[in-house]
């Protein structure tokens, strides 16, 4: 398998939660040799110096100051949370059987949750020595299933369901007696008494590669970790240019961004301007010189539904990285900053794409005109085609992990130089 892809589908077995997912991200930066900043400190930042910092244990921002005095700062955003079910405060509930008692987080397929092998990923606040403290948890077996109504009860099954979340999805945990029995594996995997969580569901399937010959992968959460992934991927690998490149991942993107970890909070605004601070730089005049790639998963045109995509416009998995069009600024793509962007492209000898939804179908929206608001500079939104948007299982193609990865290499190392009238690259 290539290497790329290989990479891709160890990040995202292990990112079971968006807890986890940033935790790998961590590792990686810390394995390239980046260090850690925190927001309650001094920031010394030194000419070819590596940096990274967390907020909220899940979103995470890198950035490196090049050697020479930048002109602006190339910047990407995406997200690292999915659609999926949180367990409640209260997450037991008893009765003949015990269920966990969920709730929805975002808008996803509900169908797709059932019948099949569970477990649950998040973070605890146990109490410590060393006072409260949070902690990584994953209980790493098949442990929760939501059963089927079986079709003798529901003939209409196969005629179109409408799900309650409060009666259908919630998982089976055990026996009657099993009650309390997941606090105590919680404890004892976290380590002590829990006092507060944000624990997620998962399912249990890995990422796998199919098709006649291997062109497809599905897993979970590829809307959008194979976005995030790529675009530090192509971070890491570009050269110094003349720009700060600074590679951003966010959460809470499949609830509106609006979080202390959301493209919706001041995050990214302030890391710019402590980094101008730090270095004796001007804000607005960094901010005109500066670019963003906002890189969300795309609908692939579907092979059952080709009439759900606009006939023009319809990306294919396998085709290249995604531009997405929005004329009602869902997408902030416009003709200068698709541009660009197709220029990229061209440069890293990757294939681009084009989306737009049917002028009736509404669509999504994504982190690109939510981050737009804060830090105001020319966006281009991408993705990578895919099928089965917000299902916990997911499909792309596996060329297009390759394509995004030096796409964005070419983007980071890159030498911008953008106007109002056009640019040179
Ligand atoms: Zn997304």
């Amino acid at each position: 398998m290539d290497k790329r892809t290989e990479a891709l589908m160890a990040f995202l077995d292990a990112a079971h939660s968006v807890y986890h997912a940033a935790d790998y991200l961590v590792n990686v930066l810390k394995d390239a040799g980046y260090t850690c900043l925190s927001e309650a400190g001094e920031w010394a930042l030194q000419p070819g110096g590596k940096y990274y910092l967390t907020r909220g244990g899940t979103a995470v921002i890198a950035f490196r100051i090049p050697q020479q005095a930048p002109r602006g700062f190339l910047m990407s955003a995406s997200h690292s949370d999915r659609p999926t079910f949180k367990v409640k405060e209260n997450g037991e509930l008893s009765g003949t059987y015990t269920r966990l008692a969920t709730e929805k987080y975002g808008g996803m397929l509900m169908a797709p949750w059932l019948d099949r092998p569970l477990s649950i990923a998040g973070r605890v606040m146990v109490e410590t020595e060393e006072g409260v403290r949070s902690r990584l948890v994953d209980i790493d077996r098949d442990l929760l299933l939501i059963p089927n109504v079986a079709i003798h009860m529901n003939r209409q099954a196969n005629d179109g369901y409408k799900w309650n979340p409060a009666v259908d999805t919630l998982p089976l945990l055990g026996g009657k007696d099993a009650k309390g029995g997941l606090w105590t594996l919680l404890e004892e995997t976290a380590g002590g008494k829990i006092l507060g969580h944000d624990l997620y569901l998962y399912i249990r399937q890995k990422a796998t590669i199919w098709g006649l010959k291997e062109e497809f992968i599905s897993s979970a959460a590829l809307d959008d970790l194979e976005c995030a992934w790529g675009c530090v991927q192509g971070f890491l690998c570009a050269e110094d240019t003349d720009s700060i490149p600074v590679v951003c991942v966010f959460d809470s993107e499949e609830v509106g961004s609006s979080s202390v970890q959301g493209a919706a909070s001041d995050l990214l605004e302030s890391v710019l301007l402590r980094i101008c601070r730090a270095k004796g730089l001007n804000m607005e005049q960094m901010r005109a010189g500066s670019f963003m790639v906002s890189a969300d998963n795309a609908h692939a045109i579907h092979p059952n539904h080709p009439e759900l995509a606009d006939a023009a416009n319809a990306p294919v998995l396998n085709g290249g990285v995604v531009v997405k069009f929005n004329a009602n600024q869902r997408y902030t793509t416009d003709g200068l900053t698709a541009s660009v962007f197709r220029k990229i492209c061209e440069k890293a000898g990757v294939s681009a794409q084009t989306y737009c939804n049917r002028a009736d179908i509404p669509g999504g929206s994504t982190l690109g005109n939510i981050s737009l608001g804060h830090v105001s500079v020319p966006t281009v939104d991408i993705g990578l085609a895919q099928l089965a948007m917000h299902s916990c299982y997911e499909t792309a193609g596996v060329e297009d992990i390759a394509s995004l990865e030096k796409a964005m290499t070419a983007y980071y190392s890159c030498r911008l130089e953008l106007t109002e009238q056009g640019f040179r690259i």
